[in-house]
């Protein structure tokens, strides 16, 4: 029961610790006392895991970033000078004579000695905004620019948008478990505002401490149960000591009494040997029979107790049997019912990456052991932006919870689907060939365009597009991940609605 306890616990870090290493790419390089941190935190989360550490690890960060933000001198140079360059760049393409203001401003500040990152984000955050407001367009006709720190602002911009989405997921998790937690609530409706870097990391390292916490609670409430568990051992075998050792008394009462009985007949023998009257024998006759007879009703009676005492001990032991069988039953109940909640996606009931990955390695070590191919397809919703734009976000989620079911229900027994995140899905199939492999994503995938939608009266159609391959003996489900998302990317740029396959050359 351990082990499986240790292993809940292990899961549940393990999306922490992943969550903590993407953070930490975020905001690398802004101070190197909070890299060290969060390095530290990541040591603290992987490998064999140190709660206590984490938790003083995870205060330190906090306080490094959002209570103390003057102790975040040493911004690195390499940071400023990205920041200087990016001004400069923004300062000869900005028309807008507020956001030209606004970049000379930032260019003066980050050319003092840094007082904090305090007085130079918000200035920052300003001016790309104004940038992004002049920019906007003109930068999606010219995706291929030439200028390294527009692209790596563009990184930057694509980095915070997958915290976020996977901010949204981590807090859609929480909700359910949390449901009573005002912080994750309001979180949710800002994630969908969209946050400010500032509240973005904010958020980050809340939710991250409402995670730590949990898992420190779950493991307070597994350590009072093994506690318990051990406490009822211990009294258990406490009374079975007692009993060996009053068994062990009793025995050495039987001896004692039988050596007397022996000394009392050897007694009457040797009285019986001299010249006596006939009263005289008598006399002792009866005397050495009264001996004989108190010590056998002793006996009897310290056999009677010694039984007593047997059937009570068994007594005993059966209630504090039961009672922890009770515990452990309604223990196990919840393990199982946490290890489901882990698994699962909340909205769609199908199961998350999580699931996905530990099921992937499994099937993968399977195929490798048996020398059979395993086939890995991506779903992903086409134009489903337009649907949450149009009928608005709740009917998005309908949609997504209505494919996952169609998938679910539609797959057999060896195929698995999960929810790799947003509006993609990821299956598993078992060995096919690549035609098999095209016949049987094309009928998920028509299936899928026949489900009947209907919002706001309108009769709509909802479609995805699907890229799939093997993944070749002795080949990481990673690289065979890659390829299928190369083909879903084909199948977009080729119309949607489609299936793409790659062969296996
Ligand atoms: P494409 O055909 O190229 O895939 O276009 P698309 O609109 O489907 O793709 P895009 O990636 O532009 O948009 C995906 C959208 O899915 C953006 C995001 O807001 C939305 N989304 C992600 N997760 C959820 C969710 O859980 N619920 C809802 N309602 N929308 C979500
Ligand atoms: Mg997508
Ligand atoms: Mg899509």
């Amino acid at each position: 029961m351990e082990a499986k306890q240790l292993q809940s616990l292990r899961a549940h870090s393990e999306q922490m610790a992943g969550f903590v290493v993407r953070l930490s790419n975020y905001y690398e390089g802004l101070s190197t006392e909070i890299d060290k941190e969060l390095q530290g935190l990541r040591n603290h989360l992987s490998g064999k895991i140190d709660f206590t550490l984490a938790t003083i690890s995870m205060n330190k960060v906090s306080q490094l970033i959002m209570l103390e933000p003057h102790s975040v001198k040493s911004l690195t140079q390499a940071w400023l000078r990205q920041l200087d360059e990016d001004i400069q760049t923004f300062q000869r393409l900005v028309h807008e004579p507020t956001a030209k203001t606004q970049a000379a401003k930032v260019s003066a500040a980050i050319k003092k000695p840094v007082s904090g990152i305090g007085a130079i984000l918000p200035l920052y955050q300003q001016v790309l905004t104004c940038y992004k407001m002049d920019m906007g367009t003109a930068e999606d006709a010219q995706p291929e620019s030439p200028a390294a720190d527009a692209s790596a602002s563009k990184r930057t911009v694509q980095l915070k948008q997958n915290l976020i989405d996977e901010l949204g997921q981590l807090v859609q998790t929480y909700i359910r478990v949390n449901p009573e937690d005002e912080y994750i609530a309001s979180l949710e409706q800002r994630l969908g505002d969209g946050l400010t870097e500032e509240e973005l990391l904010n958020s980050c390292l809340i939710l991250i401490r409402v995670m730590v916490q949990e898992t420190l609670t779950e493991a307070n409430t597994a350590g009072k149960i093994i506690q318990r568990l051990n406490n009822a051992l211990g009294n258990m075998n406490g009374d079975v000591q007692s009993s060996i050792s009053k068994s062990a008394e009793s025995f050495e009462a039987r001896q004692s009494r039988q050596q007397e009985l022996r000394s009392v007949l050897e007694d009457m023998e040797d009285a019986l040997e001299g010249d006596h009257t006939v009263d005289e024998l008598k006399k002792q006759a009866q005397h050495y029979l009264g001996q004989m007879a108190n010590s056998l009703t002793a006996g009897e009676e310290a056999e009677r107790m010694e039984q007593e005492g047997l059937m009570s001990l068994l007594v005993s032991m059966q209630q504090q049997l039961s009672s922890l069988q009770k515990q452990t039953d309604s223990y196990r109940k919840k393990l199982v019912e946490q290890r489901i909640n882990m698994y699962t996606d909340p909205l769609t009931r199908v199961p998350n990456r999580m699931a996905y990955n530990e099921r992937a390695n499994k099937e993968w070590e399977r195929c490798q052991a048996q020398d059979t191919p395993l086939s890995i397809a991506v779903v992903d919703v086409d134009h489903f932006k337009r649907i949450n734009d149009k009928y608005g976000h709740a009917a998005g989620d309908k949609t997504l919870q209505a494919i996952a079911r169609h998938l679910k229900s539609n797959l057999n027994s060896s195929e698995f689907v999960a929810r790799w995140g947003g509006e993609e899905f990821i299956i598993l199939l078992p060995d096919h060939s690549s035609d098999k492999l095209q016949k049987r994503l094309n009928e998920l995938r028509e299936g899928l365009a026949k489900l009947p939608f209907k919002f706001k009266q309108e009769r709509l159609t909802v479609t995805a597009s699907i890229g799939g391959t093997q993944c070749r003996h002795g080949e990481k489900l990673d690289s065979a991940f890659e390829r299928a998302d190369k083909c879903l990317y084909k199948a977009k740029s080729c119309g949607r609605n489609q299936v793409v396959i790659q062969d296996t050359e």
